[in-house]
């Protein structure tokens, strides 16, 4: 497709298409393919499928549309979000570099400062809110944001921080996990790469893990790709097209989901024995301020705190509606008390509730009536 639509919707519904070529389907499947017919001199697109897929390149292309209408930008996909994450880590810092990392973002992010630290590399933390990593940027080569942040929903000023990050000579990279493009577009914010995982929102079916990471910078994508060469964090042509039917519906969903998380958090709000309660989208939650100034749908996580452990289980265990399952950003409704990984630093009664695309009236029901039983 050339051109731009206006409409978000439209974007995501053509996101990726190639041109049309008659008896030829609008989206072609998987390409299933280790090797690829070459003769001679090894030139041209597809070779070897651990350096590229037709499959891929659709994607990519698709995804960068939604990241950066209109403009040119370089998309890699890779296997999950982990693999997507290292990529930019790994392929951007040396030994003797300074990385500014939150201290309150994925739970994940932890393993990987042990081996930055290995590689010494030196690491800094800060939390995400209040935009508290300003004060750690000193002599850093790369910062890196997560908003909303996760679990915490806490959410940053991605321009301002950019603006002093790029002062200050570092780059900038963005967890784009909870957002989606549709949310928040990191990259007209001023950052240098936005990275996401794809197993959540952006394919929204809780049934593939798949990262992507985009930038305008040709040479450093052309480092990200190299990266993904040398390490083969490859998605599989399956994964790869999955995601990229998914995303014909991202703005459906993406609608969907975060109006009734706004239902669901100022339900949430009327009931006595929850506090904690956070979701970007609520006015007067401590995110929304900034958050309004920056994204463009607030998401499908909201979070909140029951009184204690035993309390948050029985909650968990009397919805009928929603899974106790990690991850979020499906279809279905998932919710799990975050605490039983250990990882972040939350009270034991701490829910991360990912709300679906069921009917609004029929969720909010269950909720209330979980919290009643879970009461006594
Ligand atoms: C899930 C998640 C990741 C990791 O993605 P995987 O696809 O599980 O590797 C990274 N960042 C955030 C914010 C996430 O929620």
């Amino acid at each position: 497709m050339t051109g731009t639509p206006a409409g978000e919707g439209t974007r995501a519904v053509r996101a990726g298409l190639p041109d049309p070529v008659n008896h030829e389907p609008t989206l072609p499947g998987p390409v299933f393919a280790a090797h690829f017919h070459l003769s001679g001199d090894p030139t041209g697109p597809y070779a070897y499928g651990r350096e590229s897929n037709p499959t891929w390149t659709h994607l990519e292309r698709a995804v960068g549309e939604l990241e950066a209408p209109g403009e040119p930008v370089e998309t890699v996909a890779f296997a999950s979000g982990m693999a997507a994450i290292s990529a930019v880590l790994m392929s951007q810092l040396r030994s003797g570099d300074t990385v500014v990392l939150p201290s309150d973002g994925y739970q994940a992010l932890p393993l990987v400062h042990e081996q930055l630290r290995a590689w010494g590399i030196t690491v800094r933390t800060a939390p995400t809110g209040g935009d508290a990593q300003l004060a750690v940027l000193d002599g850093a080569r790369l910062l890196w944001i997560e908003t909303p942040s996760n679990p915490g929903l806490d959410v940053c000023d991605i321009r301002r921080l950019t603006g002093a990050a790029h002062a200050a000579g570092a780059l900038v990279a963005v967890d784009n996990t909870l957002a989606t493009p549709l949310g928040q577009r990191p990259l007209a914010l001023g950052a240098d790469f936005s990275v996401a995982s794809g197993t959540k929102g952006l394919t929204g079916h809780g049934d593939v893990l798949l990262g992507h990471v985009s930038c305008r910078d040709a040479g450093k994508a052309a480092e990200v790709r190299h990266w993904r060469k040398i390490v083969g964090a490859i998605p599989g042509p399956m994964e790869a097209w999955l995601a990229h039917r998914s995303l014909a519906t991202l703005h459906l969903r993406s609608d969907r989901q975060s109006a009734t998380a706004l239902a669901l958090a100022e339900s949430l709000r009327r009931r006595a024995e929850v506090t904690g309660l956070r979701y970007p989208g609520l006015p007067g939650d401590p995110s929304h301020p900034v958050a309004s100034r920056q994204m463009r749908r607030f998401g499908c996580v909201v979070s909140f705190v029951l009184p204690d452990r035993d309390h948050a289980e029985r909650f968990l265990r009397a919805l009928t509606l929603v899974d106790d399952a990690t991850s979020f950003g499906g279809v279905r409704s998932t919710a799990e008390r975050r605490r039983r990984w250990g990882g972040d630093d939350v009270p034991e009664g701490f829910i991360r509730f990912s709300v679906g695309a069921e009917d609004p009236e029929d969720l909010l029901a269950d909720v209330a009536r979980a919290l009643d039983a879970a009461a006594h």
